[in-house]
């Protein structure tokens, strides 16, 4: 059976959002962002999705987003948490590039490597884009007002996807993954008293 995936954004939804991070000494993690991939973990494979155009843009190199990825990857290792791959646009929007969200070429990416069923996925974001990136795969997206969130907050047409943060998001793909399950077994209803 397929597995199902949370494509997570990384600035401004599992980490705070500095602008183009170019050291892992200034990644600051949510206070909950353990907890919310915890209770994710259990049910969903994670990955992390991240647009840096600053690559492209020569305000930071592709390395130091590598060291940066890596560091996150470790910390949340050390809490129990596993992140199955990141992917990582290194583009800016000008150059038309198949890769950058709300493209979902990286969710396609993962649904063949990985054997992710794409409908029943989910993406997590501060950004429309981010929100875009799981509809476009043919999933859910989901928008936190971390970050840039709040800025965006006027773009998103159907506000009950929008969430504190990233563990009020995860409570919501859960609960959500919950009502399909007894949907698809019908027969739970009926042997109600
Ligand atoms: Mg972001
Ligand atoms: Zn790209």
């Amino acid at each position: 059976m397929s597995k199902k995936a949370v494509f997570l954004d990384r600035d401004g939804t599992i980490i705070e959002d500095k602008g183009h991070l170019s050291s892992p000494g200034e990644v600051r993690f949510y206070q909950n962002t353990v907890e919310a991939l915890m209770m994710l973990q259990a049910n969903f494979e994670l990955f992390i999705v991240t647009n840096q155009s600053g690559i492209s843009n020569d305000i930071i190199t592709m390395e130091d987003v590598e060291n940066i990825n890596s560091h996150i990857l470790a910390h949340l290792e050390k809490s129990g948490i596993r992140i199955r791959d990141v992917f990582v646009c290194p583009h800016n929007r000008e150059e038309g590039c198949d890769c950058i969200k709300p493209k979902p070429y990286f969710a396609n990416l993962a649904a063949t490597a990985y054997d992710i069923s794409l409908k029943d996925s989910f993406s997590v974001g501060d950004h429309p884009h981010d929100m875009e990136f799981g509809i476009n795969a043919g999933g859910s997206g989901l928008f936190v007002l971390t970050g840039h969130g709040s800025k965006h907050h006027d773009e998103i047409n159907d506000k009950s996807l929008i969430f504190k943060d990233i563990l009020e998001a995860a409570k919501y793909i859960l609960e959500s993954g919950k009502i399909k399950e007894s949907h698809s077994h019908p027969q739970y209803l009926v042997q109600q008293p």
